[in-house]
């Protein structure tokens, strides 16, 4: 039997979220005490040798990403908490929110004191607006105490803390897009460059991390006895919340220490397909994530073993479907997914989404043709190399997975081939 394990998450159920005077009786704001006695380039040390990769998904090395923003010589940087976890299947930040809101404040704090920054902004998904009273009363209590606003801590430094909510925009996740949203603007990504981490949130450089990410900070900065290093597998380092969902028993989050099988995750932790039916494919990472068939089961959950068999951790979602959806169905509501997401913006994106859906009901009626195969093989493509943001770029990614995972779904009789 597979165990889950307790780092990220060691602070749940151990003191009433409402209450900073309870955070604190459990060792709350020593990360912070500690944090200040050091520099930033430091802290961003500490974070690179725990080889964090950053959780939201694309899996950049938060040392790195900290040591950068801090090299900016510039007034005014800002940190954003990127909470708009709309990808499909992805509720492990919730978790945080709900679990440990302190502990993301004092984690803000600390990347604030880290990279130099006076705001620090937290953009809350429209979708988790219940969450909005437990933060505005941790961002209250923390100024009360004198962990937000001027010369905190005697050490000269200030810091305030700003809630944002999102309106729902799927496509607000992405960085430029969310800065444009909290400037009340439209939330549609921007050309790059400049690029946020010079030229972001009203034009100031912008140092941006998803929750997990931002509250693994104050473990990693306390964690004296490298219990951290002592999980995972590989170069995946540390433990990892995911969240699973789809047809299984028990859906919910787990923190796991990577290296544990996709098997163990979906069979022990989750309890297996309902009426234990067979899996007719597995999702990571959500919708613009890619898909594998059940021959996945034995691959350690790690960021090169699941690469290496073709899908990756993206936003740390495991979607199981069972046997009674088919993969053209499936397929068919991810690509409805992505074209009402889609912002409209660019070509590549907004064209390239109508005509996966156009293909997806010709596969759906049986009356695709080989050359409907390769055009959409060549759309995906350009969709990927040219679509200006991410959404564009995986949009296709469960479609073209399932092209080569399930060759069979897509056979075209000889008699129908047209050339
Ligand atoms: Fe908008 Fe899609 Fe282009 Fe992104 S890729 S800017 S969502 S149209």
């Amino acid at each position: 039997m597979s165990k889950t394990v307790s780092f990220i998450t060691k602070n749940f159920g151990k003191y009433d979220v409402s209450s900073i005077g309870s955070y604190m009786e459990c060792g709350g704001f020593d990360a912070l005490k500690k944090a200040i006695t050091l520099s930033g380039e430091e802290i961003a040390g500490i974070v690179a040798a725990a080889k964090i990769k950053g959780r939201g998904g694309a899996g950049y090395d938060m040392g790195r990403k900290l040591a950068q923003a801090k090299s900016v010589i510039a007034e005014k940087k800002v940190v954003i908490c990127n909470a708009d976890e709309g990808e499909p299947c992805t509720f492990k930040d919730r978790m945080l929110l709900e679990n440990d809101p302190f502990n993301l404040i004092e984690s803000m704090i600390i990347t604030g004191y880290t990279v130099d920054a006076e705001d620090g902004y937290i953009y809350l998904r429209e979708e988790y607006c219940h969450l909005r009273p437990l933060l505005l009363n941790a961002i209250r209590q923390a100024k009360t105490y004198g962990f937000l606003g001027t010369n905190i801590l005697g050490k000269g430094f200030n810091f305030e803390i700003h809630l944002y909510s999102g309106a729902g925009a799927y496509v607000c996740g992405e960085g430029t897009a969310l800065i444009e949203s909290i400037e009340g603007k439209a939330g549609r990504p921007r050309m790059k460059p400049p690029f946020i981490k010079q030229c972001g949130l009203y034009n100031r450089p912008t140092c941006v991390n998803n929750v997990e990410s931002l509250s693994l900070l104050s473990h990693i900065l306390l964690d004296e006895d490298k219990e951290y290093q002592t999980y995972g597998m590989g170069d995946s380092i540390g433990t990892k919340l995911i969240s699973v969902a789809g047809n299984v028993k028990h859906p919910g989050v787990f923190e796991i220490p990577f290296g544990t099988t996709v098997r163990e995750i979906v069979y022990d932790l989750a309890g297996g397909i309902d009426g234990d039916r067979p899996i007719r494919l597995l999702q990571f990472g959500g919708a613009s994530g890619k898909i594998a068939s059940s021959k996945i089961l034995d691959t350690p959950y790690t960021y090169e073993d699941l690469k290496r068999s073709g899908v990756t951790v993206g936003s740390g979602a495991i979607l199981v479907i069972d046997d009674r959806t088919s993969l053209i169905e499936f397929l068919q509501s991810t690509q409805e997914f992505f074209s009402h997401e889609s912002c409209g913006q660019c070509t590549p994106c907004r064209e390239g989404n109508r005509h996966m859906k156009l293909f997806l009901q010709k596969l759906a009626d049986g009356t695709h043709t080989d050359k409907d195969i390769k055009s959409m093989k060549k759309i995906a493509k350009l969709m990927a190399m040219s679509s200006l943001c991410g959404l564009g770029e995986t949009a296709q990614s469960a479609l073209v997975s399932a092209m080569n995972q399930f060759e069979d779904v897509f056979h075209v009789k000889s008699s129908e081939v047209q050339e």
